[in-house]
């Protein structure tokens, strides 16, 4: 087992300088310490920016030997390569643009070289200390180009990938220049994750259209590789947050505050100065509300907290202009002697004092217009020792989907705001209770460290995965011995998938008809009676028929659906219903009209569109929209959308060549067996063999079967070897 190497942007720690020499502060945010328990352990490691401009050499090599001891490695950027990668690309078109602020993203193409650079700084820091053992953990997106990178030096490293921002819609994403770059970067890992379903799915829906790599479950097939994609909604260090809020200190700091503060109830608001957080519209919510209901005038203040972030940067500095003018105005216009509508602090506060406010406040207002997960509103729950107080959270916030019982509103809709407000305010205790305590189950159990368990025991179980699924080249001393085993068996099963296996591609998939050669090797093949071979295939069975009917050949066709054992006629295994047919075919025929080129083929359970023809692009293109097309129409509708070579097919689900091969093998019982496939209709067939059978992939390395050849012709070099016996 090798080590593990997380890798972020920033190093879990802070660097301060006095006169000439160093202090370390670690980081106390949740994140780090989620992680600690695996940087912190053997040899394992922390790669990342230390947060300080370090030109000097000695000074770098101080820094780096004193981090060592602390499992950390430093990578050390340029002020320039910070200024265009970190701030420039990172947060000044990343950031806008997977967070919908399409107007604020500057697509500078200098941000772009710059942040290729500084990810190739932290691929070299990584390569410098890892080996194909290892497992990296790479986070956030500021490392989005560093998965395929690493992979390219370390082909056989584990890589796991987590963003912890949002992941936009396919129609925003594609606005990126450098789109599929970035998809390509984010490709190199072996688990990609989000916080949230609906990130997940725009990537997926992302790395579908714009590379054009077919998905099914979560899973993209790249040929070599198996990329896992999946949703890990972060929690946060629970126990910090409930202890802080029992803590001496955090009482005695809600003392003192209260008693410089009145009697009326509070609401707290509390983030980073940053578009996203949508912090004038919550201001004008809670003007709103004084306006519509007066008689809470004394009785609720807004306490609000916005921490200092990036105020140099033009933007930033409108945002934070905007609040303290719309706090100035609601203060000026509802403010009594003896009555402050809105404390409001620019600056960050020690945790028992954030720990006093979460226990003081009665209501949480967190209304992002956008946020990755939103951990202040965990937070402000973990400190509800007493389980009274409303959460209300916006739905564009990732927690919102874990913590369903809060009060959830649109932030872009003022009304629905105030409306939560008055409910927040006027909530009956029991029900309070009732809805902070379910919060409370799920937030302790999802805490972080489970988050980081989680993540990790199914990267492990995805590169076990990759393992099982890398395929041996099918060489000649292998060969040699499939074939004696071959010889000694006197029961011989072969199941020879068609197109791809036995013959090439053609444009029009009825001139893939096959040749003399392909005639006379399964003649010899089935001459002898030892052999019984099965011709299974996703095509329909009166091709099949007219061009292989005449040997002694079983033939499994459309995937199933028709079965015919060499002596015997046509059957079907299920009865299968069919009318789905009738709501899917105008949608193929409307692709069919507008892409020259394509066509429909019809068979007895399943609907094909064939883009061989179409020109190059346009099909590719086209097939993407389609696959998506039907797949959100045949949600729950017991069918599956196949996206083979050059064709997108919808299917009966409960049709698969794996079923119909068990039904050969339940039969006949073979003492040898073999199986022979190109695509992932194949995959069915290899995981249905017996654990003794040979199993060969033909055109990729990655598979459920055990060998790999590189195209047909091999296939048939293999065969006739097989009848040289
Ligand atoms: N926070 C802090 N000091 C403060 C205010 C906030 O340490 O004065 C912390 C807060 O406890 C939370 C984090 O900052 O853990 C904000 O995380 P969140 O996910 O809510 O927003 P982000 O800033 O990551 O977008």
């Amino acid at each position: 087992m090798g080590k593990t190497i997380i890798v972020s942007n920033r190093l879990p720690v802070k660097i301060i300088r006095e006169d000439d020499s160093f202090y370390y502060v670690p980081s106390e945010g949740g994140l780090a310490t989620g992680l600690s328990s695996i940087y912190k352990q053997g040899d394992n490691l922390w790669v990342g920016w230390p947060g300080q401009n370090v030109k000097k050499d000695e000074e770098k090599q101080q820094i780096k030997s004193d981090l060592k001891r602390e499992n950390m490695i430093p990578v050390f950027l340029s002020k320039k390569l910070i200024e265009n990668f970190y701030e420039g690309f990172s947060n000044d078109t990343i950031w806008p643009i997977f967070h919908y602020f399409l107007q604020y993203a500057n697509f500078d193409p200098n941000f772009f070289d710059a942040y290729v650079e500084a990810n190739k700084v932290f691929c070299n820091a990584v390569i410098e200390v890892a080996s194909e053992k290892d497992t990296i953990w790479i986070h956030d997106y500021q490392l989005l180009l560093l998965p395929q990178m690493v992979r390219k030096k370390l082909p056989d490293i584990g890589i796991g990938f987590f963003q912890h921002i949002p992941f936009p819609s396919y129609e925003v994403f594609r606005m990126m220049p450098w789109r599929k770059k970035i998809l390509r970067g984010m490709l190199g890992a072996d688990l990609v994750g989000f916080h949230t379903y609906d990130d997940m799915r725009h990537f997926l829906s992302s790395v579908s259209r714009l590379v054009g790599i077919p998905n099914s479950r979560g899973r993209i097939e790249t040929g070599n590789r198996i990329i896992e994609v999946d949703s890990f909604p972060m929690g946060i260090d629970y126990n910090k947050y409930a202890i802080a809020a029992a803590s001496p200190k955090t009482i005695d700091k809600e003392i003192k505050f209260r008693a410089s503060l009145g009697k009326e109830k509070l609401i707290i608001s509390i983030d980073r100065l940053d578009y996203s957080k949508g912090l004038p519209k919550r201001l004008k919510a809670f003007e709103l509300f004084l306006n519509k209901y007066p008689e809470f005038e004394e009785q609720v203040s807004l306490i609000m907290i916005v921490v200092p972030s990036r105020d140099n940067v033009a933007q930033y500095k409108e945002l934070k202009e905007e609040v303290d003018l719309l706090v100035g105005r609601i203060n000026g216009k509802f403010g009594k002697l003896n009555w402050t509508p809105i404390h409001y602090f620019y600056r960050s506060f020690a945790l028992e004092s954030l720990s006093a406010f979460y226990r003081m406040a009665h209501v949480a207002l967190v209304t992002p217009m956008r946020d990755g997960m939103n951990l202040v509103c965990k937070e402000f729950i973990a400190s509800k020792l007493d389980k009274t107080g409303v959460l209300i959270l916006s739905e564009m916030a990732g927690a919102s989907k874990e913590l369903s019982d809060a009060i959830l509103i649109n932030p872009n809709n003022t009304d629905q705001m105030v409306d939560a407000i008055f409910k927040a305010l006027t909530m009956p205790e029991e029900e309070q209770v009732i809805h902070i305590s379910i919060m409370q189950e799920t937030l302790k159990r999802y805490n972080i460290n489970h988050w980081v368990n989680m993540f990790m025991d199914r990267l492990s179980h995805v590169i076990e995965e990759q393992k099982s699924m890398a395929t041996k080249k099918l060489d000649e001393q292998t060969s040699a011995v499939i074939k004696r085993q071959f010889s000694k068996s006197q029961n011989r099963m072969l199941f020879l998938d068609y197109d791809g296996t036995l013959v090439g591609f053609h444009p029009d998939p009825q001139m893939a008809k096959p040749d003399h050669t392909l005639i006379n090797l399964l003649k010899k093949l089935t001459a002898n009676e030892k052999n019984r071979i099965v011709i299974i295939s996703g095509r329909d069975r009166e091709t099949l028929d007219a061009w292989l009917g005449h040997m002694q050949l079983d033939i499994i066709a459309e995937h199933g659906v028709w079965l015919k054992e060499r002596d015997g006629g046509w059957e079907t295994i299920t009865k299968l219903k069919s009318k789905w047919k009738d709501e899917f075919r105008p949608i193929l025929d409307a692709y069919v009209n507008r892409t020259p080129g394509s066509f429909i083929e019809e068979k007895d359970h399943s609907l094909v569109w064939h883009f061989r023809k179409v020109e190059t692009g346009l099909g590719e293109l086209r097939s993407r929209e389609l696959t998506s097309h039907l797949k959100y129409l045949s949600t729950g509708k017991n069918l599956q959308v196949l996206e083979g070579d050059m064709v997108v097919e919808v299917k009966n689900a409960d049709v698969n060549k794996g079923r119909a091969a068990q039904k050969w093998i339940d039969s006949y019982e073979p003492d040898f067996t073999l199986a022979l496939g190109d695509d992932w209709t194949d995959e069915d067939t290899f995981k249905a063999m017996p654990r003794d059978a040979i199993t060969i992939k033909v055109g990729s390395t990655s598979s459920a079967a055990k060998f790999n050849v590189p195209a047909f012709k091999e296939v048939r070099g293999f065969l006739r070897d097989l009848t040289e016996e």
